[in-house]
C-alpha cells in the first residue's frame, strides 16, 4: 500500500480525486462536512419529490461524466431527451430551439441576428482561449455582434449569470459557454440532446458512494475540517469536532477562499493570490408546480427580473419523478455579501413568485405545490482579465498539499465534466 493521503470535500471533486488515488494504491480517507456526500450536485426534498437541490443535466458532449456514470452501472438508466430552449423577451416567450425559429426572433432585425450567429460560430470555432483572457467580455461581444444585440441580447444574459460582475469578467467565460453549448446540439437542424439518470443526482451518488467504499475508501461525513497544518513526517488536519488525524500528503477540493485560512505554513504571496479569487454565489429557488409552465427546459430572460431564467425540469425528465406535477428552479447568482443573498427565504420566494405569477398569467397561486429555496455561497471563481495566470500552482508551498478545486477550470464552465477532468487529470499528474 502506497502512501495515506487525505481528501478534503465530498463533492464530485473530491470523491473522483478519492477513487483515482484508491485505483493507484493509496488508502484514502475522504472527509466532508455536511452529513451526506455531493456538495453543489446533492439532492433533497421537496413535498416528498426527492430530486437535485440545483438542477443538473448531462450532455452528450459531457464524456467525463458519462464514463463515471458508466462505472457506476449507471449507464443504461441515462435517458436522453430533446430538449427545447425558450427566450422571454419584451413580454413574450419565444422558442429559441432551430436555426428557424432564431432567425424569426423578434427583438433584434435580420443583419444582428446574422451577426449574433456569426458570434456564436466564431466563438465555437476559437481555440486560444487565453488570448480571451485579455479581452473583456462586453467589449468582445460588442465587437462582434454590435451594440445593439449586445444590449439586447447578450447582456441581460451576462447580468443574468453575473450580475454587474460582467463588467470585471474576460470574454474567454463566453467562449467557455458557447463551447459547452454548442458541443450540445448535434449537427443539422442543432437539436439539443440533455440527458438525465433515472432518479437525478441523487441515485448517481448513492451509486458512486458504495463504489468508493467498494474500493476501500474510508469516508467521514459530517466532519468539517478545521485547520491543516505540517507536522513532522506528515501533514495534520484538525477536526471541528475535535479529532485530529495525520497524513502524508492531503488534496483540498474545498473552495479556495474557504480553505486558505485553515492553512498554516502557506508563502504569503499564494495566500494573498488564493484569497483574492472573487466567488460567486447562487439562491436558487424549487417549485414544485401542478402544471407545466412551458415546453422549455431553459428559459433565457432578456426582461427585467429578479431571477437569472427560467429551468424546467418536467421538460427533460419524466414527470412520475415529480409525481405527475411539473419542478422549476428559479436560480439568481449572486456574491454572498450582497443584500440579495442576505435576504431571507421567504422574502426571495414572495419576490421571485411574484415575478413569475406576472410572467405566466395562466398559473394562479393554487398552482403552487411547494417552494423550498436552497443557497451556496461559493459556486464559482470570476474569471476576470488574465485569470489562469492569476491562479497558484495546484502543489502548494506547503510540502505534501494540493488544492484542487473548481477555480482551477480555466477554459471550463462550471459543471461536473470538468469537475471529474480537472480531478482525474490533477491525479494523473502528480501520484
Ligand atoms: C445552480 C447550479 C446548477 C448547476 N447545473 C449543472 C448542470 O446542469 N450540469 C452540470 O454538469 N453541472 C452543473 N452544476 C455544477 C456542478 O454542481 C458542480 O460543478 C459540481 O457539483 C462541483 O463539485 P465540487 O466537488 O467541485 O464542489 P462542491 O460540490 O462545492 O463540493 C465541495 C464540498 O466541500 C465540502 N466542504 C466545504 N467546506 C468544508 C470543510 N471545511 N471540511 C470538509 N468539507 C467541506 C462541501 O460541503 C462540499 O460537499 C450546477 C451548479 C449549480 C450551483
Amino acid at each position: 500500500m502506497k502512501d495515506n493521503i487525505a481528501v478534503i470535500g465530498g463533492g464530485m471533486m473530491g470523491m473522483t480525486v478519492a477513487l483515482r488515488l484508491s485505483e493507484k494504491g493509496y488508502a484514502v480517507s475522504l472527509y466532508e462536512a455536511a452529513d451526506s456526500l455531493g456538495g453543489l450536485a446533492s439532492a433533497w426534498q421537496i413535498d416528498g419529490v426527492h430530486w437535485d437541490k440545483f438542477y443538473h443535466v448531462i450532455l452528450l458532449s459531457d464524456l467525463y461524466t458519462r464514463k463515471m456514470v458508466k462505472e457506476i452501472g449507471l449507464e443504461n438508466e441515462t435517458n436522453w431527451v430533446e430538449t427545447k430552449t425558450g427566450f422571454y423577451s419584451n413580454g413574450k416567450l419565444y422558442s429559441m430551439s432551430n436555426l428557424i425559429e432564431f432567425f424569426q426572433f423578434p427583438p433584434i432585425h435580420i443583419l444582428d441576428k446574422f451577426r449574433l450567429g456569426l458570434t456564436i460560430f466564431a466563438a465555437s470555432k476559437m481555440k486560444n482561449w487565453k488570448r480571451l483572457e485579455k479581452i473583456k467580455v462586453e467589449k468582445w461581444l460588442t465587437n462582434w455582434s454590435g451594440r445593439n444585440t449586445f444590449e439586447k441580447i447578450w447582456l441581460p444574459l451576462l447580468k443574468a449569470k453575473l450580475g454587474e460582475h460582467y463588467k470585471e469578467t474576460s470574454a474567454a467565460f463566453i467562449w467557455a459557454t458557447i463551447q459547452r453549448m454548442y458541443a450540445a446540439r448535434k449537427s443539422g437542424l442543432k437539436k439539443e440532446m440533455f440527458g438525465y439518470v433515472s432518479g437525478g443526482y441523487a441515485h448517481i451518488l448513492e451509486k458512486l458512494h458504495l463504489h468508493l467504499l467498494s474500493k476501500g475508501i474510508k469516508i467521514y461525513t459530517s466532519h468539517p475540517t478545521q485547520k491543516i497544518q505540517k507536522k513532522e513526517n506528515g501533514i495534520e488536519i484538525s477536526f471541528s469536532n475535535g479529532k485530529t488525524e495525520k497524513f502524508a500528503q492531503v488534496i483540498s477540493t474545498i473552495p479556495s477562499v474557504i480553505a486558505t485560512p485553515m492553512i498554516c505554513g502557506l508563502e504569503e504571496m499564494e495566500i494573498q493570490k488564493l484569497k483574492k479569487l472573487n466567488y460567486l454565489g447562487v439562491v436558487c429557488t424549487s417549485i414544485l408546480l401542478k402544471n407545466q409552465l412551458s415546453p422549455y427546459y431553459v428559459t433565457n430572460i432578456t426582461d427585467d427580473a429578479p431571477f437569472t431564467g427560467i429551468i424546467e425540469m418536467a421538460a427533460l425528465v419524466d414527470k412520475k419523478y415529480f409525481n405527475g406535477n411539473s419542478l422549476i428552479y428559479l436560480p439568481k447568482y449572486v456574491k454572498a455579501t450582497d443584500l440579495f443573498y442576505q435576504k431571507s427565504n421567504e422574502e426571495i420566494e414572495h419576490i421571485f413568485i411574484s415575478k413569475l405569477l406576472n410572467m405566466y398569467p395562466q398559473i394562479k397561486k393554487e398552482d403552487i405545490l411547494s417552494v423550498k429555496t436552497a443557497r451556496a455561497a461559493h459556486v464559482f471563481a470570476l474569471p476576470t482579465l488574465g485569470y489562469s495566470g492569476s491562479l497558484t500552482p495546484l502543489k502548494t508551498s506547503l510540502d505534501g498539499l494540493y488544492i484542487v478545486n473548481s477555480s482551477y477550470i480555466t477554459h471550463g464552465t462550471l459543471n461536473v465534466n470538468d469537475t471529474v477532468k480537472l480531478a482525474e487529470e490533477a491525479v494523473a499528474s502528480f501520484f
